[in-house]
């Protein structure tokens, strides 16, 4: 098959196909094949669904066996024995080693409506609509979550007005001399800012789509304080940066922080199966009875993958090591090739295996996307503008894997580097640069 039907049938919305403009047949661990047999080593993991590769052996024998077995498939939020070993592992593996107390709740299987959940539960439970977002914050597409959502293509897809939100500058937004939480801070105390009175704010730790924006550890405490001092619920939306891509189970682990909302979704299933959460403070959980429902909020087969994959990778911490140190592998790759060439001021910024590597030239990493996908590697751009080359690997893959990828992007950036006129400077030397999480 070509791409005819893709471009007859399929509505102009369609988008990833576009990137990468293959038809895909199989996919395996951390490497995807096409039709015509061509294989691709995947740096995009479904952005970020596929944390754990593609068909894990693991969770696809637990699936198959569980189907064998007549297990019940969709649930609405009926109790199921699946939904129950999966409530009972996410206690014991995540929940009680943390310290954390949570009371879960089942969405639908989309990011999107967790996001609309945890809106609507903090506008329910502080009487007011105004919620605080961050420029270059992405949080879904549909309405609650688009209001929360910063990129202007995005909103005006919308065709309706997007109210009740108001955008503050997320970390470094003016460069690190600024204290954004300090112009927050000052909007609350200031009864004359304009602003009203927030019932929530929403965050990502690290910035998926707006562009591998990071927040400094600092940052997110100082924001938690901030919450609590005027009322208002922390909602970490860790949809993309949770379910271990930073390194830890929840990303904002080494902030030392507990957000009263935790929305995630994408990888939690493990196995690419749709399947979301919110986690709310016992004592926030003031919802009616099927207040906030959804067909699809039963999705045993995600339960199965998702008990499965918390089984196998978080038990101990050895999975997490294991991220840090590929982590520093991508880390030391992309500062060396940051110092490679100087005048090109590339610049490299990120947590745990979601890394961005950032040109002033905002065409580069659209090229290099393409460049890339041409010599069989999946890897996708993000930012405002498209400008950041995004690297988000799934976290189990393989080194041998991990670096043949990079030798592709090092060769691909190479060749662009060279088309500009920039010769590589300071040879690539092997050594592990320090860098800071602040
Ligand atoms: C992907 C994403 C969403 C939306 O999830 P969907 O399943 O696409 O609706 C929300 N928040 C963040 C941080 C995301 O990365």
């Amino acid at each position: 098959m070509d791409l005819k039907i893709f471009e007859r049938l399929e509505s102009e919305v369609r988008g990833y196909v576009r990137s990468f403009p293959v038809v895909f047949k199989q996919a395996k661990g951390s490497i995807l094949v096409d039709e015509a047999g061509q294989e691709y080593i995947d740096f995009f993991a479904g952005a970020g669904t596929l944390n754990y590769g593609h068909n894990n052996p693991a969770f696809k024998d637990k699936l198959v066996e569980y189907l064998n077995s007549d297990g019940i498939v969709h649930g609405l939020d009926m109790a199921t024995s699946a939904k129950a070993r999966f409530m009972a592992t996410f206690e014991d593996v995540i929940l009680k080693p943390r310290n954390l107390r949570y009371t879960l709740q089942f969405t639908g299987p989309t990011g999107t409506n967790a996001v609309e959940a945890a809106l609507k539960l903090a506008r329910q439970v502080k009487g007011r609509a105004n919620v605080i977002s961050f420029t270059h914050g992405f949080h879904g597409l549909s309405s609650g979550s688009l209001a929360v959502t910063a990129n202007a293509k995005y909103r005006e897809a919308a065709g309706t007005s997007l109210a009740n939100t108001v955008f503050i500058p997320y970390d470094g937004y003016f460069g690190p001399d600024v204290d954004t939480i300090a112009y927050l801070e000052r909007l609350l105390e200031d009864n004359s800012s304009g602003l009203d009175k927030p019932a929530a704010v929403i965050v990502e730790t690290v910035q998926g789509e707006g562009g591998i924006n990071v927040a400094s550890l600092r940052w997110l405490r100082e924001l938690q304080r901030v919450c609590r001092a005027h009322d208002m619920l922390l909602i970490v939306d860790d949809i993309q940066a949770g379910c271990g891509r930073t390194g830890t189970f929840f990303s904002f682990e080494p902030a030392g922080i507990q957000p009263d909302i935790v929305t995630l979704s994408k990888s939690l299933s493990g196995f690419g199966l749709p399947m979301s959460l919110v986690l709310m403070k016992p004592e926030l959980d003031v919802w009616k009875p099927g207040a906030h429902t959804g067909t699809f909020r039963g999705n045993n087969l995600a339960f199965v993958t998702a008990t499965e994959a918390l089984e196998r990778y978080w038990t101990s911490q050895a999975f997490s090591s294991d991220v840090q140190r590929k982590e520093r592998i991508l880390r030391d790759f992309l500062e060396n090739l940051v110092q490679s060439y100087p005048e090109a001021g590339l610049s490299v910024r990120g947590r745990g295996l979601m890394q961005g590597l950032v040109s002033p030239d905002t065409e580069f990493a659209g090229k290099a996307a393409a460049l890339a996908f041409k010599q069989g590697v999946v890897i996708e751009t993000s930012g405002a503008n498209d400008e950041v080359l995004k690297f988000l690997p799934a976290l189990t893959i393989e080194e041998a894997e991990l670096r043949r990828g990079l030798e592709v992007i090092d060769r691909c950036v190479a060749e662009l580097m060279a088309a500009q006129g920039h010769e590589a400077g300071s040879p690539r030397v092997a050594r592990v640069l320090k860098f800071s999480s602040r």
